[in-house]
């Protein structure tokens, strides 16, 4: 792309039936970036991702990726253009092992990691291998839902909350992981609600409110944003 993003949306709108949920979305993600979307429940966070993914009735606007317009574009053929979405609810599948879950997707583009590469990254995932995805914690299932979409050949990450419901030590241990995506040269742009987390992870935010990105703050910039930030997230 002539402007250098891996990512770039204008003016995105998008809409649930009647429900118009976005209100003209503007955001940049350079290749190698850690974004983070933050906001209070309900700003449209969640929507922003499916909306990419093109998971939503209606969307308007313009969302390109490596330079191709999305609009318009099957899900499907947004996650073979090199996009991977990780839903908040993780959708680990109970019956099946930790390798049969990372076996299940299709691997829609060159460059997905093998099995052994995924054990190399992640060694908690090669000790549990054989276990039902019944007894994963919740952050052996983060891990593994990331890995999963790793698997698949995906360059651009879209994770929802992944530190949601876990202990202070297991939210690090997902940190870690992220930083280690990262620096494989993956791009990421995740929900948070978590300030301190989204902190230890993220090059840059942006603070969504109403269905629109209404502030961006680079990651060195945080803590002494921490007042302005503070009036849109109410914390
Ligand atoms: P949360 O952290 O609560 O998920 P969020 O910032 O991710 O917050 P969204 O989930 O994107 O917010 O929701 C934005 C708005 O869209 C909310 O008003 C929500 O009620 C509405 N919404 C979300 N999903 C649907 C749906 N499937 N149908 C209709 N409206 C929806």
């Amino acid at each position: 792309d002539v402007t250098g993003e891996l990512l770039a949306v204008r003016r995105l709108e998008a809409w649930y039936g009647e429900s118009h949920v976005l209100h003209g979305v503007d955001l940049d993600i350079r290749p190698g970036e850690v974004v983070t979307l933050l906001g209070r429940n309900g700003a449209g966070k969640t929507t922003t991702l499916r909306a990419v993914m093109g998971l939503v009735g209606r969307r308007a606007g313009s969302i390109r990726y490596a330079g191709r317009e999305l609009i318009g574009v099957r899900p499907d053929v947004i996650a073979r253009a090199g996009i991977g979405y990780c839903p908040e609810e993780r959708g680990i599948f109970a019956s099946l092992d930790v390798t049969e879950n990372l076996m299940l997707p299709p691997v829609v583009r060159p460059g997905g990691l093998s099995i052994a590469e995924i054990h190399d990254l992640f060694p908690n995932l090669k000790e549990r291998a054989g276990s039902q995805g019944t007894k994963l914690s919740g952050g052996e299932q983060q891990m593994l839902a990331i890995a999963r979409i790793l698997r698949t050949g995906a360059k651009l990450l879209l994770l929802d909350e992944p530190s949601e419901g876990l202990a202070p030590v297991i939210v690090q241990q997902i940190g870690r992981m992220i930083r280690e995506i990262k620096a494989r040269g993956f791009t990421v742009l995740l929900v948070e609600q978590n300030f301190r987390f989204a902190q230890t992870v993220a090059d840059r935010h942006y603070v969504m409110e109403h269905g629109r990105i209404v502030d961006m703050v680079a990651n060195a910039e945080l803590a002494s944003s921490l007042d302005r930030l503070h009036q849109y997230l109410g914390v």
